[in-house]
């Protein structure tokens, strides 16, 4: 790592401590039956506490220039893939397990939130997510009903699974240090939720009910949608509040009433 430059725009805030990385590890769950998935493995120092506890890991980097400290590490059961997460298939990357696997990483902040929601969206074998994200964003996504960071990122990953902080990390526990604190995020996935609910619909739907967030429901949803059949199927009283009042289970059974319009 001599004359190693940090890359801001990569969003390079390395870890050190073996106590916190632990942590890490166990909050995940990781044991020895784990295939993981890692996003960023930057030194290695999370890579090889995860390689200590798993079967397998599998660790994307995508700055060529932390490929010979990487290698160098002598890894046996991790397999380093030095391109961009984001421009691999989902199919491609499953093809790199055995079966189902967790993800667990310090993610690059500058893409915490697409490739938080490619993993939901998109792998059928992603068991939970255990990932180190800025701290504003893993409480806007555990946020409750009427909170004010409540909205879309969190309906959708309630949609998916269910999430809890498990730990808060401060700026100084990462090198450079960042301008902002951090936390563990762990989603548990529960592919079986909602079964009968088309995704991407769904998921179109939330946007559109949230797209002007001081606005009722009607405003948001009578451009979409027909508005004397709104008031028909959900009612005025329903239509008079706002996106940030409903559960995730209210929004489903307007998304299926609506599917009637
Ligand atoms: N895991 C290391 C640690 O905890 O010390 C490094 C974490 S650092 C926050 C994020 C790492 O993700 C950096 O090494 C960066 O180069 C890498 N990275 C950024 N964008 C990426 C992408 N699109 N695909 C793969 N790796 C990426």
């Amino acid at each position: 790592m001599k004359d190693f430059v940090f890359k801001k725009k990569l969003g390079q805030n390395f870890l050190s401590d073996k106590n916190l990385l632990k942590a890490i590890c166990a909050d995940a769950g990781v044991d020895a039956k784990s295939e993981v998935l890692e996003i960023g493995a930057g030194a290695g120092s999370l890579t090889e506490v995860l390689s200590e506890s798993a079967k397998k890991v599998v660790s994307f980097e995508i700055d060529r220039d932390l490929q010979e400290q990487l290698l160098g590490l002598g890894l046996s059961n991790v397999e380093f893939v030095f391109e961009d997460f984001m421009k691999r298939s989902m199919t491609e990357v499953e093809s790199l397990f055995d079966g189902k696997f967790k993800v667990v990483a310090n993610l690059p902040y500058y893409i915490t939130t697409p490739i938080i929601f490619r993993l939901l969206e998109e792998s059928e074998k992603v068991q939970s997510l255990t990932i180190m994200v800025q701290k504003e964003v893993a409480e806007k996504i555990c946020s409750k009903v009427g909170d004010k960071d409540y909205g879309i990122p969190t309906v959708m990953t309630a949609f998916y699974g269910s999430a809890k902080i498990t730990r808060i990390v401060s700026r100084h526990m990462f090198y450079p240090a960042p301008n902002v604190d951090s936390a563990i995020l762990h989603i548990e996935i529960e592919k079986d939720k909602f079964v009968d609910i088309d995704k991407r619909q769904f998921s179109k739907f939330v946007k559109a009910c949230f797209a002007m967030r001081r606005k009722t429901l009607f405003n948001n949803l009578g451009s979409l949608y027909n508005k004397t059949r709104l008031k028909e199927v959900l009612g005025e009283e329903t239509l008079a509040r706002r996106a940030e009042s409903f559960s995730l289970d209210e929004f489903v059974e307007l998304f299926k009433k609506c599917q009637s319009i």
